[in-house]
């Protein structure tokens, strides 16, 4: 289980299924720069998932798993928006900090920087409910 620096709960990353998590140290640093940089609230909303609770949020939304997620290794972490003005400093800290890979969903920001996967050139935008 990894440090969790400053100012993130342990339950943040949470796979709920079976509340703990498996996280990065080298993700959660990166996360704890990245938080501090961006000076608004930053929730983690899913950090750290089980395969069975990874495929189980897919198969609720009818959709097939997009292969290979970096949460259930403890790179990737889903971050709550809620407004376009956090959405927007989340993801220039984000940038600043250096994560490689950024999507911008309706509701959240995916970061990860799962070291055997490439870097996204510019951070991606979707449209989803969720
Ligand atoms: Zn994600």
């Amino acid at each position: 289980m990894g440090d969790l620096r400053n100012n993130f709960w342990n339950w943040e990353f949470w796979s709920p299924d079976v509340n703990l998590h498996e996280m990065q140290d080298g993700h959660l640093d990166l996360l704890q720069e990245a938080r501090t940089e961006a000076g608004v609230v930053f929730p983690v909303n899913s950090g750290w998932r089980t395969i069975p609770h990874h495929n189980a949020i897919y198969e609720e939304l009818g959709i097939t798993p997009a292969p290979p997620s970096a949460h259930p290794e403890g790179w990737a972490s889903d971050i709550g928006t809620g407004t376009s003005y956090r959405t927007y400093h989340i993801v220039k800290a984000c940038l600043k900090v250096g994560f490689p890979r950024i999507i911008v969903y309706n509701t959240f920001i995916h970061v990860d920087n799962h070291p055997e996967r490439k870097r996204f050139p510019q951070p991606m935008f979707k449209r989803g409910r969720w």
